[in-house]
């Protein structure tokens, strides 16, 4: 039977049993899990992070961004969580989910690229202070 509404629980272990109709969301591991919504009994694991999924709450309730797209169970789902109630999606075909799943991967390596940038650029401004300082220091002036 399908879920019409799920309630967030806030864990800080995933619970062994899962009950449906609840979304069990655990900031402190950064993961969220519910059983899919459409009743089939399938466990859909949801990792928390700026490129997988985010939860917001509201007083209507709780929300998860982006769409839940089980593509790889056999009902193939695809639902919303939005203020703790479940709106379904219209079936995508296969070339639809290929491609949302191209563009997933395609977001996630473009964010691990700029954040290895912002890290290269902080270590040339660290290089860039620390030979500054043996310059200054060099030349006697104090820091
Ligand atoms: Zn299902």
């Amino acid at each position: 039977m399908r879920v019409k509404q799920i309630t967030p629980v806030f864990v800080e272990f995933i619970p062994e049993q899962i009950e449906s109709g609840k979304l069990y969301i655990s900031d402190e591991y950064e993961i969220a899990i519910h059983k899919c919504c459409c009743g089939c009994g399938e466990e859909v694991v949801t990792p928390l992070s700026p490129v997988d999924w985010r939860y917001t709450i509201t007083s209507h309730g709780v929300s998860l961004f982006p769409s839940i797209g089980n593509w790889k169970y056999r009902c193939k789902s695809h639902y919303f969580i939005q203020d703790n109630g479940v709106l379904w999606a219209k079936g995508m075909s296969p070339a639809q989910i290929q491609r949302v799943e191209q563009q997933d991967l395609s977001d996630k390596q473009r964010y691990i690229r700029e954040r290895n940038e912002q890290h290269n650029t902080f270590d040339l401004f660290r290089l860039i202070a620390s030979v500054w300082n043996r310059v200054k220091r060099f030349f006697g002036f104090k820091s």
